[in-house]
């Protein structure tokens, strides 16, 4: 079986530090307050001179957590690292995410110096109530701020996250986020809908009831909203969450869907190498000491089978709207995928969730909201 993906490759850094910590969220993070940031940034380019071979790396992304929330001397150490691992302006994308509060002209001025070129910023909503009951750090205004700042030393490439079914979130307060941040120009926008996880300060209030979120009509009427006016404003619907102006989708979650690899380094970050998923330690200090100590941050490592490749790229690539090509994948595994999958494609197909044109298998507009339960249905090859 050829080595798929063997070119194409990226690189996620992971900053696990936050000035504060949103209701919502149940990421890698920790309070920045009293953690060893100088240390674990030392540990991080440890990490990323273990990477040999940067032949074939087009993106890197640095993600949190909040790699905003570092100050600027160890933002700038972070970047002259990966300026001296990659030629920053060879690559096709480098990412890096960022609070709206931190980018002040300072701080997007040094992302253009060392070649950041595109930023991915959490606004989730610009409702100042809504914001400060899901504890986020800034207000409405911060994020034309950060905009303009962005604009200003010509980083045009600009993401914002926004999400549905907040607290209190009413589909008028959803329109009027998307509304503005159309008007602010910004070329690529990823929506998600709110997912209640435990172990959240958000699960305690909704269990509690001291929160009530949206009902699921309320969310996937909100979700339909989304689609149908992005697509009037010219953002073209390229993954289920995602939505950018032509040719700027975004390259290296593009190849995430994709299935190609990507080194993961940074505590608990998510790698796929040589046909192999890994991922490193979570908590900051078993990171450090796993460094320090063998060399890699490594918790878990699994080849990937055939059959584990097989199902991965249907449930990766179903995700995107242009959907699975069949004969490549049959081609690419040497499998009859319309035999194997038979009953879960009739299934979904049945369900209105999945339409099959030209070999082509893709969502449904319908099935764009139950996407998680179709792609269960194609991790079942015994
Ligand atoms: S949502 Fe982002 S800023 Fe908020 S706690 Fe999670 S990682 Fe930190």
């Amino acid at each position: 079986m050829s080595k798929d993906n063997s070119k194409k490759k990226g690189i996620y850094i992971h900053i696990p530090f936050c000035k504060y910590i949103c209701s919502y969220c149940d990421f890698n993070k920790f309070y920045i307050q009293h953690q060893p940031v100088d240390e674990y940034i030392d540990i991080l380019i440890i990490e990323l001179d273990t990477i040999i071979d940067t032949n074939n790396i087009e993106t890197v992304y640095i993600g949190g957590g909040t790699p905003s929330a570092l100050s600027d001397d160890q933002l700038i150490r972070l970047l002259i690292a990966v300026n001296k691992k990659v030629t920053v302006n060879k690559l096709k994308e480098f990412s890096f995410e960022a609070n709206p509060e931190d980018l002040t002209i300072d701080r997007v001025n040094i992302l253009k110096r060392y070649g950041v070129n595109r930023v991915s910023m959490g606004v989730q909503t610009l409702n100042n109530k809504i914001l400060e009951v899901i504890g986020r750090g800034h207000k409405k205004d911060d994020v034309k701020k950060a905009i303009t700042n962005l604009k200003n030393v010509n980083i045009n490439n600009i993401n914002v996250d926004l999400m549905f079914a907040l607290p209190g979130q009413t589909v008028e307060d959803l329109c009027d986020s998307m509304e503005t941040i159309v008007s602010y120009g910004i070329n690529h926008i990823s929506c998600y809908s709110l997912i209640l996880e435990q172990r959240t300060k958000l699960y305690n209030q909704v269990k509690s009831k001291h929160i009530i979120l949206p009902t699921n009509e309320v969310e996937e009427q909100m979700y339909d909203l989304t689609i149908n006016y992005l697509n009037k404003q010219g953002f073209i619907q390229y993954e289920i969450s995602n939505f950018s102006k032509q040719g700027s989708e975004s390259i290296h979650n593009s190849n995430y869907w994709l299935n190609y690899e990507y080194y993961g380094i940074g505590a608990g970050a998510h790698g796929y190498i040589d046909g192999i998923r890994y991922s490193n330690h979570g908590p900051v200090k078993f990171y450090i000491d796993s460094i320090v100590k063998k060399g890699n941050a490594r918790r878990v490592e699994n080849k990937v089978t055939e059959k584990e490749k097989i199902e991965e790229h249907f449930f990766l690539g179903l995700r995107l709207l242009k959907g699975v090509d069949l004969d490549i994948v049959d081609n690419k595994y040497n499998i009859n995928s319309r035999e194997l999958y038979k009953k879960s494609i009739d299934k979904n197909i049945s369900a209105g969730y999945l339409k099959l044109e030209n070999n082509i298998l893709s969502l449904t507009r319908k099935g764009l909201f139950y996407g998680n339960d179709v792609f269960a249905d194609f991790l079942i090859i015994d």
